[in-house]
């Protein structure tokens, strides 16, 4: 019997949820790498960081077919924009500031990860940011 890493996340809470719907399928399965994760949000994905989430391989394609279900009943008509009802609703980075830029820039020269930059969900039809 051998562990294998089933996903990699990025924030605890996203971690905890996944971990609950294996838990509640009677997976076995536990998280690491938590407390760093937590303190150095944006180290997440370097070095193999990122919080972990551990399954046997035996159940491996049983619980990432859990967590991809999840993903996808969550996705399914939910995200609405609030301003305009749309449903056209997009993942992008918002607009770059003039500022952004320059921390980009400082984070590359000296070498600090910049976790500055996320994806928003954006109205194609209204510009919203949900
Ligand atoms: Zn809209």
């Amino acid at each position: 019997m051998r562990t294998v890493r089933l996903q990699t996340y990025s924030n605890e809470f996203e971690a905890q949820l996944a971990k609950s719907l294996l838990d509640d399928a009677g997976i076995n399965c536990f998280l690491s790498n938590q407390n760093f994760s937590s303190l150095h949000p944006n180290y997440a994905f370097m070095l193999g960081s990122g919080i972990g989430l551990y399954v046997d391989d035996q159940d491996a394609d049983e619980a990432s077919a859990i967590i991809k279900n999840s993903r996808s009943a969550n996705e399914q008509g939910e995200l609405v924009c609030q301003a305009c009802g749309s449903r056209n609703i997009v993942f992008k980075y918002k607009n770059i500031t003039f500022g952004k830029w320059i921390l980009l820039l400082l984070s590359l020269l000296f070498f600090i990860p910049f976790g500055n930059l996320t994806k928003d969900r954006i109205c194609k039809d209204c510009g919203e940011t949900l």
